[in-house]
């Protein structure tokens, strides 16, 4: 079976093309600017360079279709015909209360997804977007749709529910929905044949990347999760600031006369480690300006790992344990300073990394145990793979007809 995974976001569209044989990635890319002038995709075939063209692309149809092009060209393609993708996996960022499961396209999931739109504009558009242009593209492709919510739905409602009057969640569904769920899910399952079992387990699972999340997952299934109604809760991130006092924000609102939309930008956009370190969202460029003794560099760092520690110590104490912790995604996998930071600092727990091996532990597609033989908890950096899990689930769903059964709120 041959997948193709979309990921579409406002203006780009994200693509792999896996052969589900072998699981391996047959080729992928890029299509940027999707509605604007000055669009262009990126296309690479494995074992090839990368290829770059200028294509203007109004809608994600037409994104689409420079797709299916690229892969069926009888000089660069990688497949004779548009037939032979059986199926298409699309990222979905938010599926509300609605969706626990991956699951085919039908008439109900548009409907329930388009009710997605009030709680997460910025990525249920684009992802109706996204589907529109594969069915108008090939309207013979069965279509799964993978949340990143979907893997946190097993929250129980003290974890999801906030503070707030209930008639708020009755009326706008607000509640902790947790995204990135397809890392924390396949990170988990990684751990859990580590450790030979799923029922009894206490992992705690690091997402760092631009976006970054913490999940307690126990007996396999999540209890709590950092990120919450939006991917805007939580830790420091690149670029967004994470969880604050929620009186800031009125509060800037006020002295920088912003609006909603200006204030939403703001949080999202300006503050993390960019807005902390003025330097950068990037931890690359953080850590270099570390190391020329940047002190709001230092400082955006430092609050991170706080952060990270402080998560870390109340997950553990609300599964009442903790077996394994695992680092993964952008920062994650590739930064050994940040994870000897955060474990130094986790001694209560008896956890202890072997230095010299963490620091030349680095994405390679390999996973690496970080603990020493006496830590009493397990320390693991273990690659993520969002689009093999999207590729799995969408097989899984199409072999096994996979379809939604609806709950009615
Ligand atoms: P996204 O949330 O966009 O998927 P990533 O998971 O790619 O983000 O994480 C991006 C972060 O990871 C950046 O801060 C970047 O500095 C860091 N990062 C990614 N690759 C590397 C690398 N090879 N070495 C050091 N840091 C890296």
């Amino acid at each position: 079976m041959k997948i193709l995974v979309v990921n579409a976001g406002s203006s780009s569209l994200k693509y792999q093309l896996f052969d589900m044989t072998d699981k391996n990635v047959i080729a992928k890319g890029i299509c940027e600017r999707i509605g604007g002038n000055g669009g262009k995709i990126e296309y690479r075939k494995t074992g090839f360079d990368k290829i770059t063209e200028e294509i203007d692309m109004p809608s994600h149809a037409e994104a689409m279709q420079a797709v299916i092009d690229h892969l069926i060209d009888p000089e660069i393609g990688c497949i004779s015909s548009m037939d032979e993708i059986n199926a298409v996996g699309h990222r979905v960022v938010q599926g509300g209360p609605y969706f626990s499961k991956s699951i085919l396209i039908d008439d109900n999931v548009i409907e329930d997804l388009k009710k997605c739109i009030d709680i997460g504009p910025l990525h249920t558009i684009p992802t109706l977007h996204g589907i529109e242009g594969c069915t108008k593209v090939m309207p013979n492709a069965p279509q799964v749709l993978v949340f990143d919510t979907a893997f946190h739905s097993t929250m129980p409602a003290e974890s999801y529910m906030y503070p707030i009057p209930y008639s708020m969640y009755e009326k706008y569904k607000i509640r902790r929905y947790g995204f990135h769920g397809t890392s924390h899910r396949f990170v988990t399952r990684e751990m859990c044949k580590i450790l030979g079992k799923t029922e009894g387990t206490k992992i705690i699972t690091c997402h760092l990347g631009n976006g970054s999340s913490i999940s307690a997952v126990k007996d396999g299934k999540v209890l709590d999760t950092s990120m919450g109604f939006t991917p805007l809760d939580g830790i420091e991130m690149g670029t967004r600031c994470g969880a604050i006092d929620p009186s800031i924000i009125p509060f800037i609102m006020e002295k920088e006369n912003f609006t909603p939309a200006q204030m939403t930008e703001f949080m999202n956009k300006k503050c993390g480690l960019l807005g902390v370190s003025e330097i950068s969202s990037d931890s690359r460029d953080i850590e270099k300006a570390i190391s020329e003794g940047d002190e709001k560099a230092q400082l955006s760092m430092d609050i991170l790992v706080h952060e990270i520690r402080k998560y870390i110590g109340g997950y553990a104490t609300i599964m009442d344990g903790l077996d394994a912790l695992v680092f993964t995604a952008g920062i994650g996998e590739n930064n050994p300073r940040l994870r000897e930071d955060i474990c130094n600092g986790l001694s209560i727990f008896g956890i202890k990394i072997n230095s010299e091996l963490n620091a030349v532990s680095h994405h390679q597609n390999n996973i690496v145990k970080l603990s020493t033989d006496d830590s009493k908890v397990l320390v693991y950096l273990i690659p993520t793979n969002e689009e093999l899990v999207i590729a799995e689930d969408t097989e899984n769903a199409v072999k096994n007809n996979i379809r939604y059964e609806r709950v009615t709120f």
